[in-house]
């Protein structure tokens, strides 16, 4: 992860960040992706160092490439990427680094549609069923985060509700965090969530 130190340059703001990010997925969705190859012009500048404007925590499920869905060049969003989601002490350290020398000015927690951890932790929240031990360990990071939806509701309506909630449910610990906290004091952070659906192409926004 090496990279400059741009502490003193302030090149995007977390809205234009999001306006970005929105304006890349309609770009994908309509099949008008600006990406097709890449530019040795692009390399040799990046080269030099990074300076994305956005950090991304997704699933690490083969149908969300986050370059892909927002139709973003390479040197444009740092990614971590792991089933689910979720927070673990590799993935906080990798988010400070972000925050901390990267500065990038807009956090987005991205979801998605029919999310396989997530199912699997409905299972082990509602039906009792068990996985090999390391799986345990990350389903433990989803579990929390189903306590209030209703067991009753339709499998595919309690798995939307689910992927939902996790994403809050991480949205939330992060933020508790006190890094979180002081960057969100400075006013230069944001931190929104976000649903991919599968069958659309479409990244919806959350409130
Ligand atoms: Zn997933």
């Amino acid at each position: 992860m090496a990279s400059d130190d741009h502490a003193d340059e302030i090149l995007w703001t977390a809205d234009a960040a999001l306006a970005r990010l929105k304006e890349g997925n309609l770009r994908f969705v309509r099949g008008q992706a600006r990406f097709p190859t890449i530019q040795k012009e692009v390399l040799a500048e990046l080269a030099k160092g990074q300076q994305p404007y956005v950090t991304i925590l997704g699933c690490s499920d083969s149908r969300v490439p986050p370059e892909l869905v927002f139709d973003a060049g390479f040197g444009e969003l740092f990614v971590i990427r792991v089933a689910g989601n979720v927070l673990g002490p590799s993935i906080l350290g990798t988010l400070q680094y972000a925050g901390l020398h990267l500065h990038t000015p807009l956090f987005v927690v991205l979801g998605h549609q029919d999310c396989g951890a997530v199912k699997a932790a409905i299972a082990s929240r509602f039906d009792g069923s068990a996985q090999a031990s390391r799986i345990e360990i990350l389903l433990e990071q989803i579990v929390p985060a189903l306590d209030a939806l209703d067991p009753q509701s339709s499998p595919d309506e309690l798995l939307a509700a689910a992927v939902e909630a996790n994403v809050r449910w991480t949205m939330r610990e992060l933020l508790a965090t006190p890094e979180a906290q002081a960057r969100l004091a400075e006013g230069h952070m944001k931190l929104v969530g976000a649903i991919y659906e599968l069958d659309s192409g479409k990244v919806r926004f959350l409130d």
